[in-house]
């Protein structure tokens, strides 16, 4: 299982603003200054959800580490 992290910070991305979800080690989370550990996944599925209760609506897989949860 993988560690996942949700950035608390927003992100611009072309469908607006988002907090992005990332896997331990993910290039871009080493970057995020603010982040809430959401816990051990097998899938980053898991992690989304995990996200979704924290930021229903704008919670979004990273395009990097995350790319079968990435909607945009
Ligand atoms: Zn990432």
């Amino acid at each position: 299982m993988d560690d996942y992290y949700v950035n608390n910070n927003r992100q611009d991305s072309k469908d607006g603003l988002h907090n992005e979800v990332h896997k331990e080690g993910c290039y871009w989370l080493s970057k995020a200054t603010n982040k809430s550990h959401l816990g051990k996944f097998y899938t980053c599925s898991g992690a989304m959800v995990e996200a979704k209760k924290k930021y229903p609506y704008s919670a979004d897989g990273c395009e990097t580490c995350c790319k079968d949860c990435h909607r945009g």
